[in-house]
């Protein structure tokens, strides 16, 4: 055998990164006891932890992202007149072009947007069906006087299982909610790309068409939350026979031709720090948002962004629809993934587009769900390494609007999300190795007790402390 031969060979291909590092920011490194003391003065949630004392920070992908050079040159040039703004027409012309819509209203993020099409769309009464609920988007419809009705396939609450679409809609649910309702109650059907709440699991197309089908047939609109859905058309071009050679942007674009308009939280898929966007087909309904734009947000030509942050958003569209970018930002997050599953943690598979989601039941069988295992785990993994992650499970799901009770979601999650463009594959290392450790040790956790609980997103200032 020659030398060579003998040589180690690799069995992948790498996912590397399409860009280099051209500046840095220090991250602080905590002991233990540090560590300690803050985790118990933020009353054990992650969400009241300080920056300062936080080492890899995975609380969110949500603005937490790092803008390219491209995008920092155009903060330059904002245009920041209170109205007219050329960023807005900027953002405008690339959510037409690459999102498809007829009409933008922007917003300063997400749920701006949310709130909007919510109080224009939604009557006392009405019920909003949608492939998963969202914390922010099921909230605006609660307080619109809609109810919210489940109807994801059930696989989706299944964290083993492998379903490659596990955010598609069942036919069967959507047809017998509108059946039960009637059509008139039911003002939109609200479809999610990559769904949060499931672990970052995209719908297909196939299926999205057959919800577009069955609600054309009784006049019922699709509102697109996009706020994730080029991760969402990435899984489509790896798993969807027939697009595997189609570009992630003319299959974000079919997506939303399939749909009646869209809210979007630019904090995500967009690569900024912060603004959103109201897009829509319908002339009435647009300047309906138009007009309320302005009473909630500011004038609809800046809805609560600065200029320059809008020329962020024009830039960010288009690099996030880039396939080389968009390969490696999942790339990053399977890398994550697959080590946690080789090392024998249960995470939620297949590995969801913006984070790995830890199965916080079945490694914590000893604490009841009542005593908030997800909470508790982040908790833990923070205090072993710096490591900042966040609970998707009980304490996000919240009470029930009628009756006041908690919530019991079948999924009690941990989500280690990824920032995109912003940590190596070094610091996935120590992520694995911490979550891997407190998994050997995850008999030591206890569950904990809520002794604050605030009205509304309790998920974000509730507090704790230890049984
Ligand atoms: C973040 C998010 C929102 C809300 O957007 P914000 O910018 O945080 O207001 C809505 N839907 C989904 C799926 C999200 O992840």
């Amino acid at each position: 055998m020659t030398d060579t031969a003998r040589r180690p060979r690799p069995t992948r291909r790498s996912w590397a990164e399409p860009f280099r590092i051209k500046m840095v920011e220090k991250v602080p490194v905590t002991t233990r006891e540090q560590r300690e003391k803050a985790i118990r003065e933020a009353g054990y949630n992650t969400f009241l932890l300080r920056s300062e004392d936080v080492y890899i920070d995975l609380l969110t992908d949500s603005g937490t992202s790092a803008m390219s050079d491209w995008q920092w040159a155009g903060m330059m040039l904002g245009d920041e007149a209170y109205a007219g703004s050329r960023n807005f027409y900027h953002l405008e012309e690339k959510v037409q072009q690459y999102y498809g819509y007829r009409y933008v209203v922007p917003t300063h993020q997400g749920r701006g947007a949310e709130h909007l099409i919510s109080r224009i769309l939604i009557k006392p009464g009405d019920v909003i069906p949608g492939n998963m609920y969202f914390t922010t988007t099921r909230l605006h419809q609660e307080l619109a006087g809609g109810r919210f009705v489940d109807v994801i396939i059930p696989d989706a609450h299944e964290p083993q299982n492998e379903h490659p679409f596990k955010g598609n809609v069942d036919l069967a649910k959507l047809k017998s909610v509108i059946e039960e309702h009637g059509a008139k109650r039911i003002p939109y059907v609200s479809i999610a790309g990559t769904v949060n709440m499931a672990g970052g699991q995209p719908f297909s197309l196939e299926n999205l068409r057959a919800v577009r089908e069955l609600t054309n047939k009784h006049g019922i609109r699709i509102i697109l939350d996009a706020t994730r859905v080029v991760e969402n058309a990435y899984f489509i071009q790896q798993r969807e026979p027939g697009y595997e050679h189609r570009p992630v942007a003319a299959i974000v674009k079919e997506i939303c031709s399939l749909t009646d308009g869209c809210t979007m939280s630019a904090k995500k898929d967009s690569l900024v720090n912060i603004g959103g966007f109201l897009a829509l087909n319908e002339q009435d309904v647009y300047e309906e948002a138009r007009n309320l734009v302005v009473v909630f947000e500011g004038l609809h030509t800046y809805g609560g962004m600065a200029g320059r942050d809008m020329e962020a958003v024009a830039r960010g569209i288009e690099e996030s629809m880039d396939d080389d970018h968009i390969r490696a930002r999942v790339g990053q997050v399977y890398y994550l993934g697959n080590l946690l599953r080789d090392w024998g943690v249960p995470i939620v598979l297949p590995v969801g587009g913006h984070g790995v989601f830890l199965d916080a039941k079945a490694m914590l069988p000893h604490v009841e769900q009542e005593h908030y295992p997800a909470q508790a785990l982040a908790a833990a993994i923070y205090v072993d390494s710096g490591v900042r992650s966040m609970e998707r499970g009980t304490v996000s799901a919240g009470r029930k609007k009628e009756t006041g009770e908690e919530y019991r979601p079948k999924l009690e999650l941990v989500r280690l999300t990824i920032p995109r463009r912003v940590y190596t594959q070094a610091h996935m290392d120590v992520v694995a190795e911490s979550v891997y450790f407190v998994h050997q040790e995850r008999e030591r956790i206890r569950g904990l007790k809520m002794v604050y609980e605030p009205r509304y997103l309790r998920f974000f200032q509730a507090r704790f402390e230890p049984l």
